[in-house]
């Protein structure tokens, strides 16, 4: 690959770390921010997903990678001390791809792409949302509201709910409920839900009044009634491999090593 991009954090450890790749990857490559073959992320998984959205009219051309300016990232594949690492490998020009899964989220007026998840959030009252799949009614749910998130963001918000952890290759997503209210009287499934890209999950209100749209880094203000549609989309963002780190290690040494 010739031409390459940064997307950077903010803070100045990820400055200074961009810098330094910047100033190795110069010697044998272009820098060129409107259309890069590999967009390299240097901060954290959220700005794994924030250089994701950046290019996500370019899908097809570009390449992500990232490396981690501080603690262990589950989407990053280096950490900070391993930057010449990173561009060692880049200089070798070996590698392997795979692609993650990405959400089409569809409200009245917009398309959104989500890497992470969507979340249909209400903190101020409870949200009362009819949940359908493929056209045909489910339950009613209420409760603080609903995440729909890919087998990538399974180990994001979607896990502090509970949800499972989904090998990141699995074209799959899942429903969790945020804070459902159970009895008698409001029955929601409680569990989280697993489906397939053969399923479109379509969440509508009468008052969305408070309700927030998260999808991903970005958040988007629900007004009034609505709906919002869900499903997993066409284009997947396609990531660099250049070393292979087995999912179950990345688990074990985000989740459970000391
Ligand atoms: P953030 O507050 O930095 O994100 C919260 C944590 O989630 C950070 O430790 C972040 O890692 C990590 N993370 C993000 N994507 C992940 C993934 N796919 N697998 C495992 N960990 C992941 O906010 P942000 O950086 O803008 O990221 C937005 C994401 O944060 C959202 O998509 C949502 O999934 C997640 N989030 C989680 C909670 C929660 O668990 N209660 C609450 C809000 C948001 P870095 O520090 O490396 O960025
Ligand atoms: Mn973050």
């Amino acid at each position: 690959m010739k031409r390459y991009a940064t997307v950077c954090k903010l803070d100045e450890c990820s400055k200074k770390l961009e810098q330094k790749i910047k100033k190795e990857l110069d010697t044998f490559m272009t820098y060129d921010e409107d259309n890069p073959e590999l967009v390299i992320s240097v901060g954290g998984d959220g700005t794994v997903l924030y250089s994701v959205h950046k290019y996500i009219h370019q899908l097809d051309q570009v390449s992500f990678i990232g490396i981690h300016s501080g603690t262990l990232g589950f989407l990053t594949d280096y950490q900070k001390d391993e930057y010449m690492d990173l561009v060692h490998d880049i200089r070798l020009d070996e590698f392997k791809t795979y692609n993650r899964c990405l959400l089409e989220v569809k409200t009245h007026d917009e398309t959104y792409m989500a890497l992470n998840e969507v979340r249909l959030e209400n903190n101020r009252r409870s949200q009362v949302l009819g949940v359908y799949i493929n056209g045909d009614f489910f339950e009613t749910f209420r409760g603080n509201g609903l995440c729909v998130s890919t087998a990538s963001g399974s180990t994001a918000y979607n896990k502090s709910l509970g949800g499972a952890v989904i090998n990141s290759g699995a074209g799959l997503m899942q429903l969790s409920e945020i804070a459902g209210i159970h009895h008698n009287a409001y029955r929601s499934l409680g569990s989280p839900l697993i489906l397939d890209w053969t399923h479109i999950i379509h969440l509508e209100s009468e008052n969305f009044d408070g309700s927030i749209l998260g999808i991903d880094t970005l958040v988007v203000d629900l007004k009034g009634a609505g709906s919002v549609d869900i499903s997993l989309a066409k284009q997947r963002a396609r990531f660099v491999q250049y070393k292979r780190v087995p999912y179950i290690e990345r688990l074990k040494r985000a989740y459970l090593s000391e």
